[in-house]
């Protein structure tokens, strides 16, 4: 759906060069990439460049054949794959991309692709995730966000970002990332960060989600409804801007807590 689709791709191609392979993603026959492929897989040493180098295991994974979703008949809503479970992905940043830890921080973002008739079946609404900002402000956690994305949080940090590559390297930085389903929480998820991850009703933790993150559904089973969805309102409004601060907290407190904090606690 989008470059979460190429950051799970990279889940399937870890380890593969320790084997002496490489994962060539295609039908068999040539290399199938869409256009955010290179930026995932760039530095990759796990990832076939070419169809015909040696050593190389195809993956028929790729735009039209993901595995953990097909269309219903009527082609209005997924019906997701149960059997699929994505694994955490990898980036190879360089020096360059490389960002510093930034102690006590949450990256939160807003943001689903509006351009896709999903975006209302996904989004937790701009109120809730600025109230929620507002209160870990209060708390004294620093609340940073991504310059991408045109729904904007007031009175938090904006780290300018000019490709999906260093949102991820920012995520890698950050004690905690408060996401909706998407390629952030897939970047979350290959960087290493906890994250709690909005999926309302859409698509399930079961499928796309991460074990190492915190998934709310709302209490929902997910539709897949490709289209406008009072049952995905109904799973979003469940999820409680208190409730996601208790949990961000407490996150951000273990993460941040000293040694003698942590000692007193044994
Ligand atoms: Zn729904």
């Amino acid at each position: 759906m989008g470059i979460g689709d190429e950051v799970m791709a990279t889940g399937f191609a870890r380890g593969a060069a320790a084997r002496g392979k490489r994962i060539a993603f295609g039908d068999g026959r040539k290399l199938i990439w869409g256009p955010w492929c290179e930026e995932a897989f760039r530095h990759n040493p796990n990832i076939a460049r070419r169809a015909d180098e040696s050593g190389i295991e195809w993956c028929h994974y790729y735009k039209g054949n993901r595995h953990y979703n097909r269309l219903d008949a009527a082609r209005r809503r997924w019906i997701w794959n149960y059997e699929f479970k994505a694994k955490p992905g990898e980036f190879y940043f360089t020096e360059l991309e490389r960002q510093a830890h930034r102690p006590g921080t949450v990256l939160i973002e807003p943001n689903v692709p509006w351009h896709k008739s999903v975006a209302v079946n996904k989004d937790w609404g701009a109120g809730r995730y600025q109230m929620l900002a507002d209160r870990l402000k209060r708390t004294g956690w620093r609340v940073l966000q991504s310059s991408y994305g045109e729904v904007r949080l007031f009175n938090v940090e904006t780290i300018s970002v000019d490709s999906f590559r260093q949102a991820a390297a920012l995520a890698a930085g950050v004690d905690l990332v408060i996401t909706p389903e998407g390629g952030l929480h897939h970047a979350a998820a290959a960087v290493g960060t906890r994250a709690i991850v909005i999926f309302g009703g859409f698509i399930p933790p079961a499928v796309t989600g991460y074990n190492a993150h915190i998934n709310l559904t709302g209490d929902a089973e997910a539709c897949g409804s490709l289209h406008r969805c009072d049952h995905c309102r109904r799973a979003l409004d469940q999820i409680e801007v208190d409730h996601v601060f208790t949990l961000a907290d407490a996150e951000l407190r273990q993460r941040n807590e000293t040694t003698s904090e942590r000692i007193a606690r044994i």
